[in-house]
């Protein structure tokens, strides 16, 4: 992946991206919403699609010359609508956040209430968290996981929606290890006249690879981020039932954004086309059975999982028994350290901060599209241990950079 254009006018630019792709080549990129889009997804990205601006929809822009932006912004309508199923699809969201704020838009006045995840139970902040205009604006109410086995607790938010009389519930979560029972959701969307959400950002390629069954046909909204599990580029997406469909397409532009980042939208016709693929389909198996494997390699290791470990692409480690002394903070930086890349987060029944939070939250999407398979990843588990288990000792750290070089070598990432 060369930069030769770029460094004729920016070097200190192209000194950053070459960098860059060196730090994804070098090290493990185990943030759980991350993942490498191909070539393919980033060369389309990099097109001259961004010199286009292609307000409206595709047969109805207001400017001219929008044939081919028609032509590539249909194209990822027609593989999502292949991919998942839906009536209605809307491709030109930035950003899966904006996908859900758009959805708020379409259905809610100011001051309509929302049930949704708490944050720090696994939630997401454009669910209705203060510091996003999405919790000031509307009236948010949150639900949790039960504190024993990390599951959402159904029957508690069932409680809370018949207490709270939500206008929206919203399900679909950043930091949960489990199979979400979108059906459950509905039923109590249901019982008290409340319209549903599924967001699916993390999940959004599981859910196309059918790995993790779908809410499309279940919830009212379903949205997601592209650039996740997905690897389609960065971007958001909107899908619901046709009787919604006008007043969700008005939200998304003009009601939340202008000029769609067509290059991006090329992205995701790209990335839609290779989920489209079989490859794709054991590309989310392996997936999910890397996350198993770290996970159980983790807990053999004595770390204790949230939920006792997962159905999807990631584990979430409570490190409060284990390592009382290390927060999730300390864990992060000692790992990056050692070459392995992944966040500190918050755990249910979080007793230190979002900013110094008592747990880790490691993905294995990123390292499946490179290769990695269960042994790699039972490998990973041994190596986060050590490190977690001595983040003081730099001899180990350095030991186990060597062991993560030697990793990311034997499965190279963008044409070594
Ligand atoms: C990542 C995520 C989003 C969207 O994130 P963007 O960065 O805006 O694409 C939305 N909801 C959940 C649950 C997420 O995990």
């Amino acid at each position: 992946m060369d930069h030769d254009q770029v460094r004729d006018v920016d070097p200190d630019v192209a000194d950053a991206l070459e960098s860059e792709v060196d730090r994804q080549r070098e090290t493990l990129q185990m943030i759980a919403s991350e993942n490498h889009a191909s070539q393919a997804v980033i060369d389309a990205q990099g097109s001259a699609l961004t010199n286009k601006y292609a307000e409206g929809y595709p047969g109805s822009r207001y400017y001219g010359g929008c044939e081919h932006a028609d032509e590539v912004e249909q194209l990822a309508i027609d593989r999502a609508t292949e991919l998942f199923g839906a009536e209605h699809v809307n491709v030109q969201p930035h950003s899966g956040t904006q996908a859900n704020q758009a959805v708020y838009f379409a259905m809610l006045e100011p001051g309509d209430k929302i049930l949704s995840l708490d944050l720090t139970h696994g939630g997401h902040l454009s669910h209705g968290h203060p510091a996003n205009f999405v919790g000031q604006l509307y009236d948010v109410a949150q639900y949790e996981v039960d504190a024993e086995t990390g599951y959402v607790d159904y029957e508690g938010l069932a409680e809370q929606a018949e207490a709270f009389d939500p206008d929206i519930i919203v399900s679909g979560y950043s930091a949960y290890p489990r199979e979400i029972e979108w059906e459950r959701i509905q039923e109590t969307a249901d019982s008290v006249d409340a319209l549903h959400l599924a967001d699916i950002a993390h999940i959004t390629g599981l859910v196309a690879a059918g790995v993790h069954e779908s809410p499309v046909g279940v919830a009212d909204f379903v949205t997601g981020s592209t650039h996740k599990t997905i690897r389609s580029g960065r971007g958001g997406i909107v899908m619901c039932d046709e009787e919604y469909a006008d007043d969700v397409d008005s939200a998304v532009f003009p009601g939340g954004q202008g000029g769609p980042l067509m290059h991006n939208i090329a992205g995701k016709a790209v990335g839609f086309k290779e989920a489209l693929e079989p490859a794709f389909e054991d590309y989310a198996e392996q997936t999910v059975a890397n996350a198993k494997a770290l996970g159980e390699s983790l807990s053999e290791h004595g770390f204790s999982l949230v939920s006792g470990g997962t159905d999807n692409h990631l584990v979430l480690v409570d490190l409060r028994e284990s390592h009382p002394n290390t927060s999730g903070g300390d864990a992060e930086e000692a790992l990056e350290a050692a070459g392995i890349v992944l966040n500190g987060n918050t755990v249910p029944g979080e007793t230190r901060s979002a900013f110094d939070p008592s747990g880790i939250r490691a993905g294995t999407p990123a390292l499946t599209t490179r290769g990695f398979d269960e042994d790699d990843c039972r490998t990973v588990g041994d190596l986060i241990a050590r490190v977690v288990d001595a983040p003081d000792d730099d001899s180990v750290i350095a030991d186990v950079r060597e062991e993560v070089t030697d990793l990311c070598a034997a499965n190279p990432l963008y044409d070594e």
